[in-house]
């Protein structure tokens, strides 16, 4: 029998399905409902017709460094590789919610260990780490390997590769939602794939990634550039490309 508590479960995921107005805003079936847009789709590994591209392995042109100048990072054989000591790069674009694919790769030999072993990364609007790091039978702490999302969540499984091949992060991103006061709205929620497995499944961030720390958010503003992390190691990237997605 149905009892009280189905009764205000079923209310509540009515009122749930409710908040999403994309759902009362057409009836099921509604032909009058705007249609996706048709676009052409590639490839796994070409960026789609729609994608911006950020790297396609011939120059920084889409980079600048932190002080806004060129980046100083190395371009070869479809590749760009840290240049260790040159500091961060980032996007000269800003981008709020996204698609995003990234290939990586760490360095073979590998050289050191635990997070010395082929660590950089990935952060979108510039402070929430998706974490690059060698995985691939390298002990470190579980929220700082590849995969994880920096001190906050570990990947679901370790679908890491090798050093030396080539690795695929693809990432959707939700930004966080700030009010006029800076009190946070909604949290960023990030899912990803790694190297086509799923690892992170729609979490919300707790704030930005930090070392040792689980910093409150600070609001920021609606699109920040997309960063690529120098920690003192020559990890390379190859075919990087972006899908802003509509709030
Ligand atoms: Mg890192």
């Amino acid at each position: 029998m149905c009892s009280r508590t189905c009764a205000v479960v079923a209310l509540s995921c009515v009122a749930s399905f409710a908040a999403d107005d994309s759902l009362t805003r057409w009836k099921v079936h509604d032909r009058s409902r705007p249609l996706p847009p048709v676009i052409t789709p590639a490839a796994p590994v070409k960026p789609p017709s729609d994608a911006i591209v950020l790297f396609d392995g011939k120059d920084l042109s889409k980079w600048r460094n932190g002080k806004g100048g060129p980046a100083e990072w190395r371009v070869r054989d479809g590749f760009m590789e840290v240049a260790p000591g040159t500091k961060d790069i980032h996007t000269g674009q800003a981008f709020g919610s996204c698609q995003l694919h990234v290939e990586w790769a760490t360095p073979d030999p590998p050289r050191e260990k635990d997070q010395g072993r082929g660590n950089s990364g990935v952060y979108l609007m510039n402070v929430y780490e998706l974490q690059v790091l060698d995985s691939y039978r390298n002990q470190t702490y579980a929220d700082g390997q590849a995969g994880a999302v920096y001190g906050q969540y570990p990947p679901l499984v370790n679908a890491s590769l090798p050093p030396g091949q080539w690795q695929s992060y693809d990432v959707v991103f939700h930004r966080p939602h700030f009010a006029a006061d800076g009190k946070v709205l909604q949290p960023a929620r990030i899912t990803v794939l790694h190297n086509g497995v799923l690892v992170q499944d729609n979490v919300s961030l707790t704030g930005p990634t930090w070392y040792m720390a689980r910093p409150p958010y600070k609001a920021h503003p609606d699109k920040l550039p997309i960063l690529l992390q120098d920690h003192d190691q020559p990890v390379r990237f190859r075919n990087i490309w972006i899908r802003e997605l509509a709030e």
